[in-house]
């Protein structure tokens, strides 16, 4: 007796395999400078319009005043606007735009659009285009249904976008239709913060201000911004979009409630820099040559540890642009996966057991200035000067003093239910921030640290080695990649970030944790200097004074190991290991000063980023408790049922035959038993999910609940279905196994 597979795993299966392969979604219809055949550097960019193209468009006096706007990060000057607008326009329709939207990040981890035509009516009632000023500089959209955390009721639902002219507008191209966006902030009538991209820069903002004055103290004149730099390493999953329809809990939840581990996972290392497979290859070109378009520079791509992952990155960018950027990445390759069939998973743990996704966010700070020596000074790379080393070294102190004591509130900055399953997992950092430094500064550091004082900082540099600091040689070997905040020769990798999130919130917490440390530094310096002592001297000291009281922060072993979660307990370090406890600390006395104090959230802002991730946390949480519950009873029950509704009738059979040995009964017996597990276990999840509904009121107690009684319900309900995947009947199971997911035949 054969039973067919699993009816509606085939019939979907069919459906998605059956689905014609789309093209490539270059149709021609822009010409030929965008054939993937050409070089990248001939149609990189075709799709924006940013200072560049602009200079050629504008009159110089505009455009100098729109660069002057651009690179001081200013707003710009309304009477420049109009003539901005006009180039604009008419860029976008000869591509063949109709609709124009502002592009903003709300507090969702998405982008958010609301498209207007450029069609209007003249006096004659003739149909014309029509774009101004107004309607570039700002639009109003109805800011009721985006998170607030509460700020809502004090604006009223009303809000509005305006264009930050420092990122360049671009189209985006979805069949036959473009849109032109505008990328834009977020904020409410009374400028409150809605989004992401305003404190971002309101953040840079400090930053600048800050380590300009301690550049101007250190004798570096003339520096006009300083900004910081960002090349986000985006890490995915691509799996086959049938799969994935078939996965209520992929679909649900973005990541997979059940599901029993394969044999071979990635322990025999065999996916990590391994060829691509072709068809993921065609899907990824495809990815890239859309986001070349959109002038995102994507030069990295290789397979990561995990079968089925991979990873894409761009060469650095500013941050602010680099935010959009990645933005752009995760939203093309959700797009275009689809026309390969095939689905980005960008879930932080897709998969339990095997590697989930980060986003290593590597950061620095560079200089802005007409002086051309300094002007593209990376302010994290050793020089070549005495000077120039104690710059770095003096940076390097006011890092480590911000991390060190804003750790937890770094720690707050990644949270999220699905960041949970990652940190610490042995394949991600812990939830103890650190920082790694590398043996060669490391020794530099406590060198300094021990060091007595020479009379002159020039000597003691000499002596020490500082003065003429070798640029540190990018050796792989020399990396520790259990680091969650590592220092990578001439910029910081912040590798907790999670894979799904926006860069901006934890980079904001960056920052203005620096900012603070280097206003500090400043007046430090500035105080004794008022002895008349030399500024090379007095940098030095507080460089080591620095050094001595963040030593407990920089760690160099393995991060993944028992011994350095009592290490860094002795150490005084938070380990804040569930989301809910890491988001308090954006509640702490030490958080609010730091962010209010710098002008980057207001109270209520700060209190409203506190209840939109927490209330994002338990609803996440809510989701996939409902999921799995459902998938329980739906899928994981009935093909336990079935199976062991099998073995009785062979059992019976057997029994009339007269076979004597009748093993198909104890095997419906222990069958038997794994489904009385499972739900008595499945009562207790429905028990938490009742008890935490009720709580609604109380999202903190919600969240406590959620992240204790909730996730251990829902773990000791999946190792019941985990087990039983392992027994029942292939044929019958309903859904694609780890095995079929990841290891495409
Ligand atoms: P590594 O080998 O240490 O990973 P790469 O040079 O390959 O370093 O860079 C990894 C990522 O870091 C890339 O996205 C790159 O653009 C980015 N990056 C390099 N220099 C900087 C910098 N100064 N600031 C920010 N990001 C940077
Ligand atoms: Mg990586």
């Amino acid at each position: 007796m054969t039973t067919p597979i699993s009816p509606r795993r085939t019939t979907i299966f069919d459906r998605l395999t059956r689905v014609p392969r789309a093209h490539n979604g270059n149709n021609g219809s822009n010409g030929d400078a965008q054939h993937p055949t050409l070089p990248t550097s001939a149609y990189f960019g075709v799709n924006t319009f940013g200072a560049r193209q602009m200079r050629d468009k504008l009159p110089k006096d505009v455009y100098d005043r729109l660069a002057a706007a651009i690179r001081l990060g200013r707003k710009l000057d309304v009477d420049v606007a109009p003539a901005v607008a006009q180039v604009i326009k008419e860029w976008a329709i000869s591509r063949g735009v109709t609709h124009f939207t502002h592009w903003f990040q709300p507090q969702t981890g998405l982008t958010a659009e609301k498209h207007d035509a450029f069609l209007t009516f003249d006096d004659n009632r003739q149909p014309v285009e029509s774009f101004t000023a107004a309607q570039l500089i700002q639009s109003e959209p109805d800011a009721s249904s985006f998170p607030s955390g509460g700020l809502r009721a004090t604006w009223e639902a009303r809000g509005y976008t305006a264009w930050n002219p420092a990122s360049p507008v671009f189209i985006v191209e979805s069949d036959e239709t473009r849109t032109l966006c505008i990328p834009s902030v977020f904020i409410g009538y009374n400028g409150e913060a809605l989004d992401e991209m305003t404190p971002l820069l309101r953040s840079s903002d400090v930053l600048s201000e800050r380590a300009i004055a301690l550049l101007e103290l250190l004798g570096d004149k003339g520096v006009q911004r300083v900004y910081t730099t960002m090349g986000a390493e985006q890490e995915y999953f691509l799996i086959d979009r049938a799969h994935f329809a078939l996965r209520p809990d992929l679909v649900m939840a973005g990541r997979s409630l059940v599901g029993a581990p394969p044999p071979r996972g990635q322990q025999l290392e065999d996916h990590y820099f391994g060829g691509i497979p072709e068809r993921i290859q065609a899907c990824i070109s495809e990815v890239e040559h859309e986001l070349y378009k959109l002038g995102v520079p994507i030069v990295t791509r290789h397979n990561e540890v995990a079968p089925s992952q991979f990873e894409m990155a761009p060469m650095f960018e500013e941050t602010d642009i680099a935010v959009d950027h990645n933005q752009l990445v995760m939203a093309t390759l959700r797009k275009v996966a689809l026309r390969h069939g095939l689905q980005a998973v960008l879930h932080e743990k897709p998969f339990a057991g095997i590697n989930g996704s980060g986003k290593h966010c590597n950061w620095s700070l560079s200089i802005a200035a007409d002086n051309p020596e300094l002007d593209g000074t990376n302010l994290l790379k050793p020089g070549k000067t005495p000077h120039q080393n104690l710059r770095f070294l003096v940076f390097l102190a006011a890092i480590l003093k911000a991390v060190h004591r804003h750790a937890g509130l770094l720690r707050a900055g990644i949270a999220s239910s699905g960041n949970e399953h990652r940190l610490g997992a042995n394949e991600a950092p812990p939830a103890i921030i650190s920082v790694f430094m590398g043996s060669m500064l490391t020794q530099v550091i406590e060198a300094i640290a021990a060091g007595k004082g020479p009379a002159n900082a020039t000597q003691a540099m000499m002596k020490l080695g500082v003065a003429r600091l070798p640029e540190i040689q990018k050796d792989p070997t020399d990396r520790n990649r259990t680091s969650p905040f590592a220092f990578t020769g001439n910029k910081f990798e912040f590798r907790a970030v999670g894979s799904s999130a926006s860069i901006a919130f934890p980079i904001v917490l960056l920052n203005a944790a620096v900012a603070e440390s280097l206003g500090e530094i400043t007046e430090q310096i500035r105080g004794s200097l008022k002895k008349g002592k030399p500024v090379e001297d007095v940098v030095l000291a507080v460089v080591r004074e620095v050094f001595k009281e963040t030593a407990p922060i920089r760690f160099e072993g393995n991060n993944y190991s028992e011994e350095w979660v009592h290490e860094a307990e002795k150490r005084g370090l938070p380990n804040l290991r569930r989301s809910p406890e890491a988001l308090e600390q954006l509640n702490t006395k030490q958080s609010r000063a730091l962010l209010t104090k710098l002008g980057i959230f207001t109270k209520e802002e700060l209190e409203s980023r506190y209840h939109v991730r927490l209330e994002r946390y338990v609803k996440d949480m809510l989701i996939e408790m409902h999921t799995l519950k459902e998938m329980v009873d739906t899928l994981v029950l009935p093909a336990s049922y079935a199976y062991s509704g099998t073995l009785a009738a062979a059992a019976a059979q057997a029994m009339q035959a007269g076979i004597k040995v009748v093993p198909q009964v104890e095997a419906a017996n222990e069958i038997g038993r794994m489904i009385e597990t499972l739900s008595d276990n499945q009562r207790e999840l429905q028990a938490v999910l009742d008890k935490a509904e009720g709580m609604h009121d109380d999202l903190p107690k919600q969240a406590k609940l959620l992240t204790g009684k909730g996730a251990d319900a829902m773990a000791a309900v999946r190792s019941c279905c985990d087990a039983l995947e392992l027994k029942v009947a292939d044929e019958l199971w309903p859904l694609p196994k780890y095995r079929e997911m990841l290891f495409p035949v």
